[in-house]
């Protein structure tokens, strides 16, 4: 039987893909659904930037003026020393290559909630439940939901993240895409005892950082315990107790700065967001009707701190190849097509993320300090400096599609 037209789509995952899809496949007239593990938007959580492409992603689908509300507005990063005396303060444009006054610096939460909210009426919600089988046919997807719950879709796309169902059903074992930078990461939030204010403090020691975050949350600012770890912990399934402990061994000893009393924080924390820094690298990204968005497909890691940007510009071109296509698979093919090398560029910029947030050694520490107190002798603000290659370099790679026309 030969391909029809996609009228039914079933997305996997409800963070930023799968809404961000869900908002241009309805907009096509295309019915859709969205099944999210969770029993409701996970709120809250970790800043992150939408910048370059992505802005105009966002702007097309009229939600910039929403998400620049949710600006954090950072001014600063503090890079703190053992008695938190400040070894240098930046401007955070200067690590991330960001442009301030454009940018928007949102709670990953708040992003979620905004791309729910403009299509909450129009795609149909499924909490609570995941995909248990998908049945591939001729001319159908047939779907068993874990609820006992059944479907029938012309395809089925995961954006259910670097731990992605969907992919593991399709294409098998993570371990196989796996890219494992060498980290693990414990997020969760702390009160506000810093008076921190649109801003960050960090300190650093060889293979560890910790931060705090202020995210324009009341009175909280989000924590986070970075470290070096030999390999990635869910190459097997880890108990949350584990993560917990995992993470309070490898600070064990670090007495500096508030570390003791962070590492408490996260003991006891009832929002703690845990997970290896790694990215995906897929040989293909779909097979017959299955396709994969956002980090389950290419998931860069926060230190590119392009993983969010990139799903919104994703899922922008995959929903209007499918809209324009004449069939799913040329679909997908163009989908890849434009955004394979936009993905990969975005996965290498890991690298001067990584020497700046988390040097390895102690001389690449003190490199990585001397380079920031120059950096600090900048105006805040004016930090963005044309013969600096890494900034430049960075902008271009932010910037480097231009979003075709569906319309
Ligand atoms: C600390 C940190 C900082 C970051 N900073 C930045 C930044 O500054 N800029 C940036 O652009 N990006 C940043 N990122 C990356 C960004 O968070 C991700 O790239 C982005 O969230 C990817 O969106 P996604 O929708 O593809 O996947 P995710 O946000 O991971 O969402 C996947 C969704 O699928 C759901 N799900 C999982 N399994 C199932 C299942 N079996 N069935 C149904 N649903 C399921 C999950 O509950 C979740 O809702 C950062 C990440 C981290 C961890």
């Amino acid at each position: 039987m030969g391909e029809r037209a996609v009228k039914n789509v079933l997305i996997s995952g409800a963070s930023i893909a799968g809404p961000a899809l869900a908002f241009w496949l309805t907009r096509y007239g295309i019915n859709t659904t969205v099944v999210e593990k969770s029993s409701s938007l996970r709120g809250g959580g970790y800043p992150i930037d939408i910048r370059g492409t992505a802005l105009d992603a966002v702007e097309r689908m009229g939600l910039y003026p929403q998400m620049r509300a949710a600006h954090v507005d950072s001014q600063s990063i503090a890079f703190v020393d053992e008695h938190g005396a400040v070894i240098a303060k930046i401007d955070p444009e200067a690590i991330t290559g960001g442009v301030r006054g454009t940018d928007v610096e949102i709670r990953r939460g708040d992003i979620a909630t905004i791309l729910y909210a403009a299509t909450k009426d129009k795609a149909d919600y499924k909490f609570n439940d995941s995909i248990a089988s998908l049945d591939e046919h001729a001319d159908r997807v047939d779907v068993t939901f874990v609820s006992g719950d059944i479907g029938t879709y012309d395809i089925v796309i995961g954006a259910d993240g670097l731990h992605s169902n969907t992919r593991s059903l399709i294409f098998g074992h993570e371990s196989q895409f796996e890219k494992y930078i060498g980290f693990c990461f414990a997020g969760f939030t702390v009160p506000n005892t810093f008076g921190l204010d649109r801003g960050a403090l960090a300190y650093t020691l060889p293979g560890k950082n910790a931060v705090v975050y202020a995210t324009n949350d009341g009175g909280q600012v989000y924590a986070f315990l970075v470290f070096r770890y030999p390999t990635s912990p869910f190459r097997k399934s880890v108990a949350e107790e584990d993560k917990r402990k995992l993470t309070a061994s490898m600070f064990e000893g670090v007495d500096g700065w508030i570390v003791p009393q962070l590492v408490e924080d996260m003991r006891k924390a009832e929002d703690l967001f845990f997970d290896a820094v790694s990215q995906i690298h897929m040989p293909t990204w779909s097979r017959r009707r299955i396709v994969l968005a956002g980090d389950a497909t290419h998931a860069t890691s926060f230190l590119s701190g392009q993983g969010s940007s990139i799903a919104l510009v994703g899922a922008y071109i995959l929903a209007g190849e499918i809209a324009t296509k004449p069939d799913y698979s040329s679909a997908f093919e163009a989908y890849e097509k434009l955004m394979r090398p936009f993905a990969e560029m975005n996965q290498a910029l890991v690298e001067t993320g990584k020497s700046i947030m988390i040097p390895d050694t102690q001389q690449e520490l003190e490199a990585r300090n001397e380079m920031l107190r120059k950096m600090a002798e900048e105006p805040i603000g004016k930090i963005f400096r044309k013969d600096d290659a890494r900034q430049v370099h960075r902008r271009q790679v932010h910037s480097a599609l231009t979003l075709p026309d569906y319309s």
